[in-house]
């Protein structure tokens, strides 16, 4: 059975697109090999972030990880911080990739794009060749996420042939899973842009209320076609709903489109809020009694405890390779 890794970073509370994206397909994966599921502190640290904002985000990862059915007896639940050798690896790893191929992806580019050269971090324009360390210290073969993360990992991919080319077979050949639908689900508000965590406006997030992710639902942009139909150009709001819809129920846009004939957008967003509901509400409370129960802490602990045994002996197979260890 072939490891999982996949990792979400706590940069602000999880959003309905971290879920279907993200979360929903580690529960579905979980039984299938060893699971190393982190929750990216490092990462966060390369935009602007308030010390306890991190540290609370982090547990609250942890927590929805939990409460959306994420066993801890299974699957490996850690910080990346707890890892010594993601930072580690990262320091060697960063020779392997260039200048060139970093400063052409599309993160570094949307993430950059409104700051001063002077003010952005070093850590995000790198932020890949962490990300590639993260993948390849646990010998993990299926990468589940979302589309924007893919160019992350086909990068990881490229590092690892040039890798192994350069020192012998060294590095398991990673490779991303998305999700057939729902791997990119737009903003509500603005459905040309992906639903972010960061984003003030990020749409619907976990921790809402029942009745603030109806609202929300209720007045997502559409369009004037007045029709339940899957373009993503000419209808991107109606078919963005029509994506969150469809991943959370199985139904295919053809059965939509059928079910939703003649009707207007209003019954229409009403179905897609009690869908929406309907999955989040019974985690919503699982998640308060375990953020009650101080749970957290302890599976943290477990994960990384199991994280470091398997990391460290990457670490140690790449120093050697490269000439670094002498003991
Ligand atoms: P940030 O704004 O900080 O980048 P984010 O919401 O994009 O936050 P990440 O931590 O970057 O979240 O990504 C965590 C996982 O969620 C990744 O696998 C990513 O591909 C997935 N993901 C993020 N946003 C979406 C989305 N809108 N639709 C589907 N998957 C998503
Ligand atoms: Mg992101």
């Amino acid at each position: 059975m072939d490891n999982i890794l996949s990792g979400i970073k706590p940069t602000g509370q999880l959003t309905l697109g971290n879920y279907i994206g993200a979360i929903k397909n580690f529960v579905k994966v979980q039984n299938e090999g060893e699971s190393f599921l982190f929750i990216a502190d490092l990462h966060a640290l390369t935009l602007p972030i308030e010390p306890q904002t991190l540290h609370d985000n982090s547990r609250d990862i942890a927590a929805f990880y939990l409460a959306a059915g994420l066993n801890p007896e299974k699957a490996n639940i850690f910080l990346q911080s707890d890892v010594a050798a993601h930072s580690e690896l990262a320091i060697i790893l960063q020779n392997y990739l260039y200048m060139g191929e970093l400063s052409r992806m599309t993160q570094f580019k949307d993430k950059s794009a409104k700051m001063k050269e002077e003010a952005i971090g070093l850590g995000l324009f790198t932020y890949p060749v962490l990300m590639a360390a993260d993948i390849v210290l646990y010998d993990s073969k299926r990468i589940p996420v979302g589309e924007d993360q893919v160019q992350h990992v086909e990068l990881a991919r490229d590092l690892v042939k040039r890798f192994n080319n350069r020192y012998g077979e060294t590095l398991v050949m990673p490779k991303a899973e998305v999700a057939k639908v729902g791997a990119r689900i737009m903003s509500l508000s603005d459905p040309t842009k992906k639903m972010s965590k960061s984003d003030p406006k990020g749409d619907v997030y976990l921790k809402d209320s029942v009745d603030v992710i109806r609202k929300k639902i209720m007045s997502a942009v559409t369009d004037m076609e007045a029709k339940v139909h899957y373009d993503v150009e000419k209808q991107p709001g109606v078919s963005n709903l029509m994506t969150i819809m469809s991943s959370l129920t199985g139904k295919s846009f053809e059965q939509i489109e059928k079910e939703f004939e003649g009707k207007g957008y209003g019954d229409f967003k009403r179905a897609v809020a009690d869908v929406v509901i309907a999955e989040l509400a019974p985690f919503k409370e699982r998640y308060e009694q375990i953020v009650k129960s101080g749970k957290v802490d302890e599976v943290l602990a477990k994960g990384a405890k199991r994280a470091n045994e398997i990391a460290s002996k990457t670490l140690v197979r790449v120093q050697k390779a490269v000439g670094l260890y002498h003991k």
